[in-house]
């Protein structure tokens, strides 16, 4: 029997064979590290009838964890020189379809008709390309596929983010964004030496349980996040300096008014807010045409 890809020495011998070297820029750091891998796939919650959807299976250690432990593995790889390496790595293995496809220019919902149209429920699980976390995760969200839980090993500031409840330095537009849609759960924190090359930041695992409705009601998203996103434009300054960007400055009067209205002090920082007082500020907003 072969030890696992995640072996140290597995790792090393396939990366050794094919000649493979790491590309920085593509955010490659292989996971080497078993228990952090049974706590990745404990947290996904899968079993034969489920499927999952990884992104960036590098030479496959999660990759082969989730075939063990889920019906089907779909797997987008950026990197042309691993589909090799992964199909070889992972031969042994019927239920895992390699696609050489960069996530972010992929129809996914089109990818979900034609893979998992047999999956009672999927999950994402991945080891996340650092550079372009934000992007995948924001994408992962709005497109509104039908995905059960999203579990990620993501830089550990950014699980923080994402998990942040008001009122903290964390707390801004990420952590509305993942919170409208999702339930987040640090899972674990995760040293450096648990990959090859090991990075230079400290990582975490973190869990997004999907929502059956977003946790707020808002009548137009595209705006509730523009207002957001004002709202933290520049952190250090008051709501209503932030939001009058929105109200057109001859309008601050009113503005600071329509904010007391919704029980919100104007002076407050949108750190301070919570996705229900967002909420009310937007529905306020939207009535008097700002
Ligand atoms: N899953 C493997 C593991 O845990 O050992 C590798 C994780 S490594 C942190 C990230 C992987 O994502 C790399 O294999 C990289 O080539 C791939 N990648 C980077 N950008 C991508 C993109 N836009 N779409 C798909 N894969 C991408």
């Amino acid at each position: 029997i072969q030890p696992a890809i995640a072996a140290a020495g597995r790792t090393k011998d396939i990366i050794r064979r094919h000649g493979f070297t790491f590309k920085k820029s593509l955010g490659q750091n292989f996971l080497i590290d078993s228990n952090i891998l049974d706590k990745i796939i404990a947290a996904a919650g899968l079993d034969k009838a489920r499927g999952a959807l990884e992104i960036g299976p590098g030479i496959g250690a999660l990759t082969e964890r989730l075939a063990q432990a889920s019906g089907k593995v779909v797997a987008l790889e950026i990197d042309n020189r691993l589909i090799p390496i992964l199909r070889e790595a992972l031969s042994s293995y019927d239920n895992v379809n390699v696609i050489h496809a960069d996530v972010l220019k992929t129809d996914l919902h089109r990818l979900w008709e034609e893979q998992f149209a047999e999956s009672a429920g999927v999950s994402v699980v991945a080891n996340l390309p650092y550079y372009v976390t934000t992007p995948i995760i924001m994408k992962l969200l709005e497109q509104r596929l039908p995905v059960e839980n999203i579990v990620v090993m993501v830089q550990k500031e950014v699980a923080e983010r994402m998990a942040a409840k008001p009122g903290g330095k964390e707390y801004g537009s990420l952590s509305i964004a993942v919170q409208y849609y999702c339930a987040p759960e640090l899972v674990c924190t995760v040293p450096s030496g648990a990959f090859m090359p090991a990075p230079n930041v400290d990582s975490a695992v973190i869990r997004l349980t999907r929502r059956s409705e977003p946790a707020v009601s808002v009548p137009d998203e595209g705006r509730f996040f523009q207002v957001v996103h004002a709202a933290f434009a520049q952190r250090r300054k008051t709501l209503a300096n932030n939001l009058s960007s929105l109200s057109g400055k001859e309008r601050k009067g009113e503005l600071s008014a329509l904010l007391e209205s919704c029980g919100v002090k104007p002076e407050r920082r949108a750190e301070t807010l919570s996705l229900e007082e967002f909420a009310r500020i937007d529905a306020a907003l939207a009535a008097a045409g700002m």
